[in-house]
């Protein structure tokens, strides 16, 4: 009997941290860890590697930046 108390009071406490820990998590926030973030060859500018635009001699912050140093 004394271990079915204990069980007890250890899926309520498992329950209840975990339903404080939910709104510190919730599944709908997009992530916003920090990105890595590389510099045009063009001009300078730093541009989140995603949305460089990879060309011959380096990376550019647009394309219209690869043309005019690459072209
Ligand atoms: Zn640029």
């Amino acid at each position: 009997m004394k271990y079915l108390v204990l069980l007890l009071v250890a899926v309520a406490g498992i329950w209840w941290l975990r339903q404080q820990r939910r709104p510190d998590h919730p599944s709908s926030r997009p992530p916003s860890g920090p990105h890595t973030m590389v510099a045009c060859t063009q001009c300078g500018v730093h541009v989140p590697e995603a949305e460089a635009v990879p060309g011959q001699r380096g990376t550019y912050c647009s394309e219209a930046h690869r043309q005019r140093h690459e072209g």
